[in-house]
């Protein structure tokens, strides 16, 4: 979205869609245009049709006529769209998020971890806004309790 600006902190290394659950041969249940921006916008650089093109498999695809693409290949697909997001940040832990009376704004603590996981270099952001990914099991800060 044009007018978002936003910028995304995951702890993880990487995008991983399902890991565990990539089974071979496996398919995703909807055709390739339920991909994460067809219907919304054809024309954006993220479509699956794209994502082919760029990966010289658009004819090998067109042809088999299997419109219901491989989980791993689908996969791949968000892989390389989160990869070429500059606002997503992968391997950003974030620490600690406050509030800071004096600039009306969010600061938010993190460490960006190095391929090991390990810690490399601490930074901070301000925003006006925090959402928060509480996760398929929900896990909520302690001091966030009292909102729900
Ligand atoms: C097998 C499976 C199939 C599913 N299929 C569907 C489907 O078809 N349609 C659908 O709508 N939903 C589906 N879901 C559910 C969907 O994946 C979840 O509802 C959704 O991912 C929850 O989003 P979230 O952002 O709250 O949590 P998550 O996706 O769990 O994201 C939270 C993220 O926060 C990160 N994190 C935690 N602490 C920190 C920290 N301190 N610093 C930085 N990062 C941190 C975690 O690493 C995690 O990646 C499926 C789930 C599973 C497991």
């Amino acid at each position: 979205l044009t007018p978002l600006d936003a910028v995304f902190y995951e702890q993880r290394p990487r995008f991983d869609w399902h890991p565990g659950l990539l089974i071979d041969g496996a398919r995703i249940q909807v055709p390739f245009l339920a991909d994460l921006v067809t219907l919304a916008d054809p024309t954006s650089d993220w479509t699956f049709l794209n994502y082919l093109r760029t990966h010289h498999r658009l004819y090998p695809f067109y042809f088999a006529e299997r419109f219901h693409t491989h989980r791993a290949e689908y996969d791949a697909y968000c892989r390389w769209v989160a990869d070429n997001l500059p606002a997503l940040h992968f391997r950003h832990q974030v620490d600690a998020v406050r509030w800071n009376p004096e600039r009306d704004l969010f600061e938010v603590d993190f460490t960006h971890l190095d391929a090991d996981g390990e810690a490399e270099a601490l930074g901070r952001t301000h925003t006006r806004n925090v959402v928060l990914g509480i996760g398929t099991e929900p896990h909520i800060p302690d001091p966030l309790r009292p909102l729900v």
